[in-house]
């Protein structure tokens, strides 16, 4: 049987019942508190895949999850529409002239650490190729 449960713990004694093969986990619910025994072989967790981009200003579009659009997102037809200048946006600018987002906050990132990494280069070149703009942009 296969099930998704979010915002649970193991709690560290006893995490697993050993005594069935370990088959059973002991999960709290966070919300809760609540002990649940669950029958299974593996438990496989899944952390850190929410971006925390709710203090930036309305004017930096993200979509529906909180992913900074980028680059040609910004001016694709789909869910970015906010490119306020004549030129196009540099790769990894966001819909703020100027502002940039690099790794796992941009929409459409690999979510990877080698990939994060070239981002944050790519990035300082772009700021690079922004400031040497006309001031007019
Ligand atoms: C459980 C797990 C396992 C993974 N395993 C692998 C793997 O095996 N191989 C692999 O290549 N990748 C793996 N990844 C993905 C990899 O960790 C990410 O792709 C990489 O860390 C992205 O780097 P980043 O700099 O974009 O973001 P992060 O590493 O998330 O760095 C963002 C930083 O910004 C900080 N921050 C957030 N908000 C603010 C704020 N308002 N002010 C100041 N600082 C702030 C955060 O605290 C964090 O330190 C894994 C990720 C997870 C969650």
């Amino acid at each position: 049987m296969r099930q998704t449960l979010t915002s649970v713990t193991t709690p560290r004694s006893p995490g697993l019942k050993a005594t069935e093969g370990w088959r059973h986990w002991f999960l709290r619910n966070n919300t809760s508190g609540a002990i649940e025994t669950v029958p299974a072989s593996a438990l496989f967790v899944l952390v850190g895949a929410e971006p925390h981009t709710g203090w930036l200003p309305a004017e930096i579009q993200r979509d529906d999850h909180g992913f900074v659009l980028t680059g040609s997102d910004l001016t694709s037809t789909g869910s970015g529409s906010a490119w306020p200048l004549n030129r196009a946006p540099y790769p990894l600018e966001t819909s703020m002239p100027g502002v940039f987002a690099a790794g796992d906050v941009r929409q459409r990132s690999v979510k990877r650490v080698a990939a994060a990494v070239g981002e944050g280069s790519m990035a300082a070149t772009q700021v690079t190729q922004y400031l040497s703009e006309p001031a007019d942009g």
